[in-house]
This record gives structure tokens, C-alpha cells and sequence, in this order.
């Protein structure tokens, strides 16, 4: 061996410094170590001893670099010079801009706060944003959850207090049949990732439920191609299954869900399909001990399923039988729904079979004593390692809000929600529907709105209506057209302000949403409202203030544009207030902080609303003297108080060592960064499992700060509330609907989970319009942000179409080949390719890749402009006419939720065009051109 060999340094120091933040590149929130060299970032690794990520860094968190030294980054505020929709600008100063906010928006205060619509997108700091929302008196706030997954969200609270991702979890540790719907790959990404690759570790099993078969699903060990929108069939289906084998959990379902609660069930009666309650407004139920009646949650109480009740002449019967009533039917057969969802009745009899061999057969057991609400103990703990996660894919359609609640009640039939191997919630949830809040909306000008915007309601009593039973918001939300709208309904809000109904609003103020591009339906009829004039020669919508950090496809439509950080160089708190960061085991919550001061003129959106909110004398942002309250967002994560000693971050509070609730904390910040950027309490054992019905759950919670008082409640497979807008449609109560929707209220507002078709089958001519059509997210990118970014362009630079064989062969497509896509709505002519593992009747392509001309700073030869295409372009936000003189929305009936997925279209091949069509005339960049090539060297 030559003793010459080149000396070689195997770890070279790659940084100066490591600075803990959390990733912002997607919504997952990792915690991230960012190498600084030279006082730049030069490296981003995860961080290994942070709660969501254990130390694992996607593609995405790795070239946060060039996310944040991006090209298309906004320098300086901006202000319209141009007319609307040409990304014409000049930059002038914080002051200037600020001033001329203020000057739009305090008159509107003062007169009529609900002509502010203010509507935020992936905005991870909501608490807050409502919070300013609700100072400055309007109505018109949400976030983006009304076009992404409310029905999960909403359907997870109204049946068992909490839903996936943000809100639970499956037991990745235990559970030995994991079964997946439809999921956006890059919202969920790290976790399921790491939790994936833990259950395959262990050998247990793996179902994907989707059309399409990439990511998650291509590693499944089953795969069910199913035909989109007919997930609530196939989950019922199961139902049925499972029901008519007596595979339910009993014992569970009596003890720990209203199965054994009385429902009335005269259909003279005022009552008809509600609870029988005791004076004390309790739902009853049979007590097996005494074959009496008794609250749901007495001491000892025994839960009777079968037990039936009359008194005065009137049958009250549990829930259990009236499921029994309609799951047994034949309607739910796997015969009968197996040609609609694209799955063979052996199939379906096969997975149902699966399930419940896993659940009871392979039943586990943890060896931890816990004791229940009605004061029973309870020496074991007995799981059912069966769990299901599912996001977006059964959510965004006209249908999912009750598929969603079917999802949630056959994990709850199978005894398998807060038990070891199933669905897990993470602290601060579960929190039952009763726990959130109702909605508010009582408008005086120059105060605060009366209460916050968004919440739950439980009956017709609860909706937001004026005296003539008009909607009092914007968006429509809580209004018969969509009585259960938890989140909003953002997509709605540009239609109906160019609209006028129910009324014309002044000032469209809106944060990190991409309205004019992939984040609306009808694309080229949004720019048209944004940019559309009045008889006098203004501005429809007459003023439109919106923040980005990026020069998205949004900014051309704005008046005065409010330039963001990039997530290194901003505070932000990741809060138990908001969307926690929080797992099963712990609850948990964390910062971002200013790794690097930006170089530009920008600043942090939070930091601008403290500054507009003093400068408009909000109250929480002024002190008594009218002094500014909070100096920057970081201001007020430190000393905001919501409640009693409860805060925006629930760690290091008071003198550093109380936890979850405590005094403000002047240093808490630097305790967080000094611990990682975050912070984490564990369950105790005994707690860590059956959280809504245990009493060592419940007093933990209450000590932390979640409640204030234990509130111990049971799962709703029966929704009471749902029922009371039906009878309302029925013509139960003073508050009624308008004729027009009554019929589908009575439909859709079913007290238990039904299935009904996609609302666009109905009125499309499905001989025309055979073939389904979605989009998906991609593990590498999040929403629009990723395609900008030099290293994951490399990964999906444009789109193709994504074509089944079947329809590949009849078509004669090959490669290379251009399609024709059409919908009622309209056409678009993109690149086509050929993939076998997908629906015979589904197509599909990424979502958010295709980019307009001059924005992004992307070259405008750039693949994502010239090949990217947004399906968008063929969805409308209204289905079609159907003869009736009214247009629906195209949303779920409940909630109110975008039905992206619903769409259907027909194709033919193409001639290869230039470009992808439509093409959109190119918008001016209000930032430079990129280089050509974009290197990022830090230090030697
Ligand atoms: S999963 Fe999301 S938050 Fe986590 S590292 Fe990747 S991009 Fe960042």
C-alpha cells in the first residue's frame, strides 16, 4: 500500500453554527437543524429529537435553500400602477403602505366592518388571524380548510371529537392492518412516511383505498383502485358486512358511543329522530342493571343496546337498531354497490373479513389499569390493531361530508378509535363538537365581531342569518346552503363578492392563497371578476390587499401588496390554539424564529397585522393609552393571554418551568430555541389511551390547560344536530328553510351516515362526459410553492395526464402524444401518458405544477409554463344550469367543502400543440427575471 495516499478530510465542518427551527415546506412541520456558514444557511438537516420527525428531512425540507434564496422572493411593498391583472407596480415604502391600508380600512370599521372580507390561505397562524379578524369587527374571515378537507375535519369533531393528521393518528406501534384512503402525499408526508415504514418493519399489513396507485399506495400490500366518489359505498358496504357477521365491538359500541342512546321515533311527534333526554337535558339510556331509564353518563350506568323504551304512547329505540335498520338493508349488499365502486363483492366481503379477523382475532392487550367516567375500573386495556387514515381524497367531494362520518363510524363499530393498534387522537384533542365554540357573526361597526367566526353548529338556532333568512357572510357559511361550514368557504368568496350576494363587500384582504391560479375553481372567469368594472368605470371588487412572499399568480390582481418573509427569517408559533404539532404520546408545540434577517424590504404578515391592528386601534392590539400593544408577532406570542394563563405557546410559561398553563414568560422564546424550537409534555400511561372516556386523560387535560373542567363525553355515531336541520326541513320549528332547499336537507342532513352520487353526475350527461378526473399532490411539492424552487423543478418539472389503459387503447394514443380534455365547463390540451395501476375510468395529473407567464420569475420557455396545465381550468365553482333557474354550488351540501374530485370529462387526441391550452396572456413580473443558472455555494 502505498504510504502516499492523498490525505482526505471525511467530515469537513459544513458550518459555523446550527440553528433550530421548524421546516415550513409543507404543513407537516418538522423540526429542522439549519447549517449557517458565513451567516448564511449552507445545510438543512432534520432533527433528531424533534416530536414529528425524529430527524428524517423530505425533498422538500432539504431545499428549503432555495425556497428561501428563490428568485421569485417579493422585495418591497407594492402598489398598483397598472390596471388590474397586469402586474404592473412600484415599490414604495412599509410607510407609505401601511398608511394607505389603514386609510382603505378604517372607514370600513367604522361603518360597515363586514365589507372587510378577510380570508387567509396556508396560514399556520389562524388563532392569531381570527383574532385580528374578530378585533376588527367583520364577519368575513376563514382560512383555506372550506376548499381543502373540511368534511374530514368537521366529520371527525361531529362523530368523535377529532379526525386525522393534525388531530390523530394510528397507532403506529401496535397496529397489524393499516388501511389508507385518498391523502394529499405532501401534506401528511414525514409522519405517515416514518409510520409506513414502521408497521412494514414489523410485518403488519397495508391496504390503499385510491383510483390511483403511486406513493403510499405503491407500497401497499393491497391495493383497491376505487372509482372516485364511491368511498362512503364501499365503507358502508363493510359496514354492512361486519354487521350481518356480528363482528362489532359490542361492548364498546355500548359503553363508549350513543348506539345505546333512545331515539324518538313518532313521526307525529315534534321529537321525531331526537334523543330522549331527563329534565337536565341528558340523553337517556337503559341501564342494564336496573332495565330503567338513566343518563348516559350516570355513575355505574350500564348502556342496554338492545333496550327499547315507551312512554306516553311514543317507542323510543336506540341508535344500534336504527343502524341495524339501514345497514342491513340490501341497498348496502357488496352485490348491489360493487359495479358503482369499481370492486367485486368478494373483494369487499374479503376486506370486511380482514378487518374483523385482525380487530378480534389478533385482539391485543396493554396491561395498564384506567378508570372510565361513569366510575368504572378498568384493569386492562384492550386493543383493536385495526387503523385507517385518510385526508383529502374522500373529503373534496359533494359527498365526502357523510363519507367521512362513514369512515370514522366503522372504525368506531370495530371498537378501534383510542385503543391500542387503532386511531389514536393527539392532545389537545379529542374535543367533541360541544367543546368548539358556535359560530359568530353579529356585526357593530366601530367594535369587535361578538364571539369567533368559525365553530359548530347544532341546530337551525345556531346559523347565521339576518332577519329575512339571508346569509350573513360572504361566503354563505352556516347558511341552508351549507349549515355545517366549519371552515368557510373561501372558493366562494371572490363569486360572490363580484356577485353582490348577499352583498357587495370594499376591501378583499388576503394572506398566501393562490385565489387567481391553482387554489380557485374556473380560473379564467376569477380573473375576470378580479378585474371586472362597474358602470362608473371602477373596480367590481374595489380594493384587493394581499401578502405573499413569492411573485405568485395572485399578486397581479392585488392593489397593494404586503411583502412575507421566508419561513427562516420570521417568528411564527406552531400553537395548541391553532394546528398542533402534537403526537398521540405527547402534546406538543413549537416556534420558528429569524435564522437570517431578510435582505430585502419585507416583513413578517403576523408583524404587519400587530402594526395595521394598532394603527386602527383594534382592541388586543392597542393598550389603554392607544399605544401600540404587541411591537411584532413575536411580541405576541410572548404576552398574549386568551385565557387565564393560557397562552399561544404552552412551554417555559411563567418562570420557565411551568407547563401548559402559567404566567407570560418574557424569555420563553429563547427557551424554545434553546430546546430545538420546540417543546413536548408526555401523557402518563394510564392516560395515553380511550381519552374522551377516561377520568386519567380528562384530569391531565384540565391541568394543561385544554378545558377547564373535565368533559368527558361519548362517540356520536347518531348526529343530533344533523337530524334537527332535517326536521327543520320537515317544517319542524320557527326557523325555516327556503322551499328550494328543502329536499336535499332532508336528503343530505341524514343523522347517520348515508351515500348519495356526486351532485355533478346529476346534472352532466355522463354518456358525454364518461371519465373521471383528479389531481394529486406530490410527495416533492407543496401546493404551488414547490415548482418555483431550482431543486424540486428537477423532480416535477410538468405534468403529463396520467391515462388508464383501457382508455389509452381506445383513444390509440402513443407516447408523446397531446390530448383534448373537455368538461361541461370547458377544454384544456395538455401531454398524455400511459399508466396501467389507475381506475379504468379515472384520470389524473400533479397538482399545481402549471404556472402562467411571468410569474414565479420562471423563464416563460419553462416546462412548468409551456407543457405544466391545471386541471382547474375545466372545474367551475357553480355545476351547471339544471333547468330550475338556480345554480348550486359545486360543494358538499353540508359543510360547504369544494368538490374538486367530483369532476368528469371526456378526451380525444390532440394535434401536438405549441403549448399547453389555455394559455393566459403573460402577466409582468414585479420581480427580476432569474438567472440562468442558480448556484448556491456557501462558505470554501
Ligand atoms: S415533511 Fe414537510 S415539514 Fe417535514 S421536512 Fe418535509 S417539507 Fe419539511
Amino acid at each position: 500500500m502505498s504510504l502516499d495516499q492523498p490525505q482526505l478530510d471525511t467530515s469537513p465542518k459544513v458550518s459555523d453554527e446550527v440553528r433550530k427551527t421548524t421546516c415550513y415546506m409543507c404543513a407537516c412541520r418538522c423540526g429542522i437543524n439549519v447549517h449557517m456558514k458565513d451567516g448564511k444557511v449552507a445545510y438543512i438537516e432534520g432533527n433528531k429529537d424533534h416530536p414529528v420527525n425524529q430527524g428524517v428531512l423530505c425533498a422538500k425540507g432539504s431545499a428549503g435553500i432555495m425556497q428561501h434564496n428563490a428568485p421569485s422572493r417579493l422585495r418591497a411593498p407594492l402598489k398598483r400602477v397598472g390596471e388590474r391583472g397586469s402586474g404592473e407596480f412600484e415599490e414604495i415604502s412599509w410607510e407609505e403602505a401601511l398608511t394607505l391600508a389603514t386609510e382603505w380600512l378604517a372607514p370600513v370599521r367604522e361603518k360597515h366592518p363586514e365589507k372587510l372580507a378577510f380570508f387567509t390561505g396556508r396560514d399556520q397562524s389562524q388563532s392569531f388571524t381570527s383574532f385580528w379578524a374578530q378585533g376588527f369587527g367583520t364577519p368575513n374571515y376563514a382560512a383555506h380548510g372550506g376548499f381543502c378537507s373540511v368534511n374530514m375535519a368537521a366529520a371527525g369533531i361531529y362523530t368523535m371529537g377529532g379526525a386525522f393528521w393534525e388531530f390523530g393518528q394510528p397507532d403506529w406501534d401496535h397496529t397489524k392492518l393499516f388501511m389508507l384512503f385518498g391523502v394529499a402525499e405532501d401534506h401528511d408526508s414525514n409522519p405517515i412516511k416514518m409510520g409506513i415504514g414502521k408497521i412494514k418493519k414489523r410485518g403488519a399489513r397495508m391496504i390503499g383505498v385510491n383510483p390511483i396507485r403511486t406513493g403510499y399506495n405503491a407500497v401497499a400490500d393491497d391495493w383497491v383502485g376505487i372509482t372516485p366518489g364511491t368511498d362512503g359505498l364501499f365503507i358502508l358496504a363493510m359496514v354492512h358486512c361486519l354487521m350481518k357477521a356480528g363482528k362489532v365491538d359490542l361492548d364498546y359500541l355500548a359503553r363508549f358511543t350513543n348506539a345505546s342512546v333512545l331515539v324518538n321515533e313518532d313521526p307525529k311527534s315534534n321529537q321525531f329522530g331526537l334523543f330522549l333526554r331527563d329534565q337536565d337535558g341528558q340523553p337517556q339510556v337503559i341501564d342494564r342493571r336496573t332495565g330503567q331509564l338513566a343518563p348516559w353518563n350516570g355513575v355505574g350506568v350500564e348502556p342496554d343496546l338492545a333496550a327499547t323504551h315507551r312512554a306516553k304512547g311514543v317507542t323510543h329505540r336506540p341508535v344500534f337498531h336504527q343502524m341495524a335498520d339501514r345497514y342491513l338493508s340490501d341497498t348496502y349488499a357488496p352485490e348491489a354497490v360493487a359495479e358503482r365502486c369499481g370492486i367485486s363483492a368478494e373483494r369487499i366481503r374479503a376486506i370486511a373479513a380482514d378487518l374483523a379477523r385482525v380487530a378480534f382475532d389478533e385482539a391485543i392487550e396493554l396491561d395498564r389499569p384506567w378508570t372510565d367516567f361513569r366510575g368504572v375500573k378498568h384493569d386492562k386495556m384492550v386493543g383493536r390493531p385495526v387503523s385507517f387514515h385518510a385526508m383529502r381524497g374522500i373529503s373534496a367531494h359533494s359527498n365526502g361530508f357523510q363519507t367521512c362520518r362513514a369512515l370514522h363510524v366503522l372504525q368506531i363499530l370495530l371498537g378501534s378509535v383510542e385503543v391500542p393498534g387503532g386511531m389514536r387522537f393527539k392532545p389537545p384533542y379529542p374535543k367533541p363538537a360541544t367543546a368548539h365554540p358556535k359560530p359568530h357573526g353579529k356585526v357593530t361597526p366601530g367594535a369587535a365581531l361578538d364571539g369567533p367566526h368559525l365553530g359548530y353548529t347544532h341546530g337551525p338556532e345556531d346559523l347565521l342569518l339576518d332577519t329575512e333568512g339571508n346569509p350573513t357572510r360572504i361566503d354563505k357559511a352556516y347558511s341552508w346552503e351549507n349549515p355545517m361550514s366549519a371552515h368557510g368557504l373561501m372558493h366562494m368568496v371572490i363569486s360572490n363578492a363580484h356577485a353582490g350576494v348577499p352583498y357587495k363587500i370594499d376591501t378583499l384582504f388576503m394572506y398566501m392563497a393562490n385565489m387567481s391560479w391553482n387554489s380557485s375553481m374556473n380560473v379564467g372567469g376569477v380573473h375576470k371578476m378580479l378585474t371586472d368594472k362597474d358602470d362608473s368605470g371602477d373596480y367590481v371588487i374595489p380594493r384587493i390587499i394581499y401578502s405573499d412572499a413569492y411573485s405568485s399568480e395572485m399578486v397581479a390582481y392585488a392593489d397593494l401588496i404586503l411583502p412575507d418573509t421566508t419561513y427562516l427569517e420570521r417568528h411564527d408559533c406552531i400553537s395548541l390554539l391553532d394546528r398542533p404539532i402534537c403526537e398521540a404520546d405527547g402534546v406538543a408545540d413549537a416556534i420558528r424564529w429569524p435564522v437570517v434577517e431578510p435582505d430585502r424590504d419585507v416583513r413578517g404578515f403576523q408583524s404587519v397585522l400587530c402594526d395595521l391592528g394598532a394603527r386602527l386601534g383594534l382592541p388586543g392590539f392597542v393598550n389603554e393609552d392607544g399605544s401600540q400593544k404587541y411591537q411584532d408577532y413575536a411580541d405576541y406570542i410572548t404576552n398574549h393571554i386568551r385565557r387565564p394563563g393560557i397562552g399561544p405557546l404552552a412551554g417555559f410559561r411563567g418562570d420557565g418551568d411551568d407547563h401548559g398553563r402559567g404566567e407570560a414568560n418574557p424569555n420563553q422564546i429563547d427557551r424554545y430555541i434553546a430546546n430545538g424550537g420546540f417543546w413536548i409534555d408526555h401523557v402518563p400511561k394510564n392516560a395515553a389511551y380511550y381519552k374522551p372516556f377516561s377520568m386519567d386523560y380528562q384530569n391531565w387535560a384540565v391541568k394543561m390547560g385544554f378545558y377547564d373542567a373535565v368533559q368527558p363525553y361519548i362517540f356520536q355515531l347518531y348526529v343530533e344536530p344533523m337530524r334537527k336541520f332535517q326536521a327543520a326541513a320537515e317544517g319542524v320549528g320557527e326557523r325555516q328553510p327556503p322551499e328550494h332547499l328543502r329536499e336535499r336537507l332532508k336528503l343530505t342532513m341524514d343523522p347517520l351516515p348515508i351515500w348519495y352520487g356526486p351532485l355533478e353526475d346529476d346534472q352532466v350527461d355522463l354518456a358525454e362526459y364518461p371519465i373521471h378526473a383528479l389531481t394529486q399532490r406530490p410527495m416533492a411539492m407543496y401546493h404551488s410553492w414547490g415548482t418555483q424552487n431550482a431543486w424540486l423543478r428537477q423532480i416535477h418539472g410538468h405534468n403529463p395526464l396520467y391515462v388508464p389503459t383501457r382508455i389509452w387503447e381506445a383513444n390509440g394514443f402513443q407516447d408523446g402524444d397531446w390530448a383534448k380534455v373537455s368538461s361541461v365547463h370547458g377544454g384544456i390540451v395538455v401531454p398524455v401518458a400511459h399508466q396501467a395501476s389507475l381506475n379504468a375510468n379515472t384520470v389524473w395529473t400533479w397538482n399545481a405544477i402549471g404556472k402562467r407567464k411571468g410569474a414565479w420569475a420562471l423563464d416563460e420557455k419553462a416546462p412548468e409554463v409551456t407543457k405544466g396545465f391545471l386541471l382547474n381550468h375545466l372545474i367551475h365553482e357553480l355545476l351547471p344550469p339544471k333547468g330550475d333557474g338556480l345554480r348550486w354550488a359545486n360543494s358538499d351540501p353540508i359543510t360547504g367543502q369544494a368538490a374538486w374530485f367530483d369532476l368528469r370529462v371526456k378526451i380525444e387526441k390532440s394535434a401536438v400543440p405549441n403549448e399547453a391550452q389555455p394559455v393566459m396572456p403573460q402577466i409582468k413580473s414585479p420581480v427580476p427575471k432569474a438567472p440562468d443558472a442558480l448556484a448556491w455555494k456557501v462558505g470554501e
